[in-house]
């Protein structure tokens, strides 16, 4: 979050998002001042991973990340002992930016804003109150230049002016690219990441983000998002990586790994934070920070496994969900915090809070009658560090809970040993502001590329009908007159969404997007020229603009690419007061197919908005989620076929609101509508993704299609392959998607999981023979007694339209992994 004034509130001024018009009002850009070799470069600078998702996540928990400062507990014990009960507590306190500086951020101007830190008060909270925290900005993205100044004068201060020296741990949401450091380049939002399925690429992304980060003197990064999007009204949908968990773990693990690498004290490396532990994307209202109600089997099936693996890979800290499950506050939960994280999953990083969140047990949750009783709640059940953000009262609190004995200081001591060992780690006592020599490297030409690439694989071709001519839609053809109309066509804002230069994406956002990057309208335009292109809005977000005019040229058109979709927003200011598109923007949709000019829908937006009644008029769809910087130009290319589609649904679609569910159903959620059962029927499935050559599927194989529990319990495993052959006439990428049904079992099982997959690059003609070992852990389902286990029974491997059967003979046993105590009743 940026900067929340007054404090006590997540409201922000700059969310226009919902309601504003994105469109560039002001003609921006019209003149594109485009990097030649950008454009030219033929080989995307990241391989599409050929490789097993299975072989991936394990060799990024295997190499786990660590540190290569030496003595980190010897050297954490010794200054520890040294702390006096003031200094240990200021280690605890995290403030915002805007507590230092000189004037206090209260909105988000249009304007680029100079920022200047106060001496006065860094002196205040750094050394008369031994903050050790700092995290944000003041409102907007600075220079990273500026970024080395404020850096260079926090750690002076702290380490020559107090008594210890202990440098400031500066964290900061760099959550798609370092995108408050004005320079850097962004990549597309999570979701549009995920929609490659190209671990190498998230990897990849993340890998530029850190040095990005680092270049700014920053060496703590509060991402990746390891929420599970099974929520799509909530508004960070976006932010998450779809609602699949394996997918989700491997994506995750992907950013982590880029993020931290095995070095974490590396210069072109940063700490992660996993967020946001745990069950935030679930709330039973679908509007954030609202009450999730999540049953123990759920959380342990779903929501925690990301976070789990990526603990086990060396997650360095976790920030704490903001909002309640089962009517516990996350932050209050010693059984989420302390049984689950520390004594389940082994946890030994920082624990931080959310922004606000302390306070909020009093006047959000009411769970606890003053501050002080809230401050003690969260620090014994494990809060190591309060996101503040703006004033003292944590610090002030916690130091009289302490003296006055509510507060043993061994917790004191326990939070502050996991605080000073990440500095250590992340080496801020051999050089606290070691990275800032890379600010050269941030914003290159290669990372433009990568952003690109990215961009290029999120793009999804969800629907391609044929035409009256016989062939189909897309590609579009040169010749062809097009019209480009709808809010989104022309929208660097859309492109973006919210975390871009600004919290929200808005504000003087607008005048950080970065020059020569097209938005659609203005990448179709350069390709086939004014002749051949009509620009009109049609409308706005919210409201028709030109709609008759846009009406009369599509009248006029052989071709319209109708753009809808979203603004920019972020967290609670993006709450939906309907899931369907606005009733604005279906007209024009509407009224622009009724023309009887083909349609090609091109969708720009954070979550799957409803089409109701539209949505079978458009002949061909394309989403492509937040794609970023890029993005005008990497739709443009999918729909011309300069660039094939490759990638696929990270998350369902819906078709209407009463059928939002995931695809993992269970099968009573499959029945047919005959006798008043709602079946599942969504808009587009999970993992769809069209292209324009064909890929057929063969011979998918099983190393056996019987095994005994027991031989599986001892390490056995099954083999499954797969052909998979690009039988059409262009190069393209595929996702082979490996699913298990478990056809009976204790707990009603899902009608599927994705269990395996793999991206793969195959010229026309060309084949290959992908194996998957899938194991116990595969085959496991959480139990009643809310363990794993294996049961046996009939199972179902499928990809594509084809499946084998396999069966597991014996007894069943458990996968116990946990002390059998449940996860979600926290307390
Ligand atoms: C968000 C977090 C973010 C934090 C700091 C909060 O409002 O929930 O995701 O890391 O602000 O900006």
């Amino acid at each position: 979050m940026a900067d929340a004034p007054p404090p006590d509130t997540t409201t922000q001024t700059d969310a226009v998002g919902q309601t504003g018009q994105q469109a560039d009002p002001e003609g921006r850009r019209m003149a594109l001042d485009r990097d030649i070799s950008l454009l030219k470069s033929p080989e995307p600078p990241v391989d599409a991973s050929a490789r097993s998702s299975d072989a991936f996540i394990q060799s990024v928990v295997r190499d786990s990340a660590t540190t290569s400062v030496e003595n980190v507990d010897a050297r954490v014990d010794s200054l520890l002992n040294e702390m006096t009960l003031e200094e240990k507590v200021g280690q605890m306190t995290q403030l915002t930016l805007s507590t230092i500086s000189k004037e206090a951020h209260q909105d988000n101007p249009s304007a680029i804003r100079d920022h200047e830190l106060s001496p006065e008060k860094l002196r205040d909270v750094v050394v008369e109150h031994h903050v050790g925290s700092i995290l944000n900005v003041t409102g907007q993205a600075f220079s990273v230049d500026h970024w080395a100044e404020v850096m260079s004068q926090v750690q002076r201060t702290a380490t020559e002016e107090t008594r210890l020296g202990i440098p400031i741990l500066y964290g900061i949401d760099a959550v798609h690219g370092a995108n408050y450091t004005r320079e850097a380049v962004l990549f597309p939002q999570n979701q549009g990441l995920a929609a490659t399925w190209n671990l190498a690429l998230a990897e990849e992304t993340a890998a530029i983000t850190a040095r990005d980060v680092r270049a700014s003197g920053i060496p703590w990064n509060f991402a990746p998002v390891l929420d599970l999007g099974r929520e799509p009204r909530w508004p960070r949908l976006y932010e998450t990586l779809g609602e699949d968990v394996h997918l989700a773990t491997a994506m995750g693990l992907g950013l982590l790994r880029g993020y931290q690498e095995t070095d974490v004290s590396d210069s072109s490396r940063v700490a992660a934070t996993l967020k946001h532990y745990v069950g935030y994307s679930a709330p039973e209202s679908g509007l954030d920070r609202t009450p999730a109600r999540i049953s123990d089997i759920e959380m342990r099936e779903h929501h925690l496994k990301p976070f789990r693996s990526a603990i086990e890979a060396g997650a360095k800290s976790i920030m704490i969900n903001s909002g309640e499950v089962n009517g516990v506050p996350a932050h209050a939960s010693t059984h989420l915090l302390q049984k689950v994280l520390r004594d389940e999953l082994g946890f030994e990083g920082v624990a931080v809070s959310d922004w606000l969140d302390i306070k909020k047990l009093v006047n959000v949750h009411h769970v606890a009658a003053t501050e002080r009783e809230a401050t003690k709640m969260a620090v014994m059940a494990g809060v190591d560090m309060s996101m503040v953000p703006s004033e003292l009262s944590f610090y002030d609190h916690l130091l009289s809970l302490v003296r006055d004995g509510e507060v043993p200081e061994s917790r004191i001591d326990e939070a502050v040993r996991r605080i000073l060992r990440l500095k250590f780690e992340v080496g801020l006592f051999e050089d606290p502001l070691r990275g800032l020599e890379q600010a050269e490297e941030v914003g290159s030409t290669r990372d433009r590329r990568v952003s690109l690439q990215a961009a290029r694989e999120s793009v999804t071709l969800l629907r391609n009908r044929e035409t009256e001519r016989g062939d189909f839609l897309l590609p579009l053809s040169d010749s062809q007159n097009v019209l480009v109309t709808g809010p989104t066509a022309h929208s660097m804002q859309s492109m973006h969404n919210g975390w871009s230069y600004t919290w929200q994406g808005g504000g003087a956002a607008q005048k950080m997007f970065p020059d020569g990057r097209p938005t659609l309208m203005e990448a179709v335009r350069e390709r086939v020229g004014t002749d051949r292109m009509t620009y009109v809005p049609g409308a706005t977000l919210t409201a028709p603009e030109q709609m008759e005019e846009a009406v009369a040229a599509a009248r006029q058109a052989d071709v319209a690419v109708v753009a809808l979709g979203e603004g920019a927003y972020a967290e609670t200011p993006g709450n939906l007061d309907a899931m369907a598109l606005p009733e604005a923007q279906r007209r024009l949709l509407r009224r622009v197919a009724n023309t009887g000019t083909p349609v090609a829908l091109v969708l720009i937006q954070g979550r799957p908005r409803l089409l109701n009644d539209t949505a079978d008029l458009p002949d061909a769809v394309l989403t492509a989620y937040n794609p970023g910087p890029e993005g005008g130009q990497a739709l443009m290319e999918v729909l011309y076929g300069a660039v094939n589609p490759s990638g696929h649904l990270p998350y369902t679609y819906p078709r209407s609101s009463v059928g939002m569910r995931t695809y993992d159903r269970k099968y009573s959620e499959d029945q047919d509508t005959e006798g008043g059962m709602s079946g599942f029927d969504p808009l587009f499935a999970f993992g769809e993704g069209l292209s324009y050559t064909r890929f057929a599927y063969s011979d998918l194989t099983v190393s056996r299609d019987s095994m005994t529990t027991g031989s599986l319990q001892n390490g056995g495993q099954v083999d499954v392959e797969v052909t998979v052959t690009n039988a059409g006439d262009r190069r393209g990428k595929d996702v082979v998607q490996l699913y298990l049904s478990d056809l009976v079992a204790s707990i009603t099982p899902s009608v599927k999981k994705l269990v395996r997959f793999a991206k793969v690059d195959l010229a026309p003609g060309e084949r290959t023979r992908l194996s998957f070992t899938l194991t116990a852990e595969d085959v496991s389902f959480i139990g009643r007694d809310g363990d794993p286990v294996v049961e046996p029974g009939a199972f179902r491997l499928q990809v594509e339209g084809i499946s084998e059967p396999f069966e597991l003979v014996g007894e069943r046993f458990s996968r116990a992994e946990h002390t059998g105590d449940t996860v979600s009743s926290a307390e």
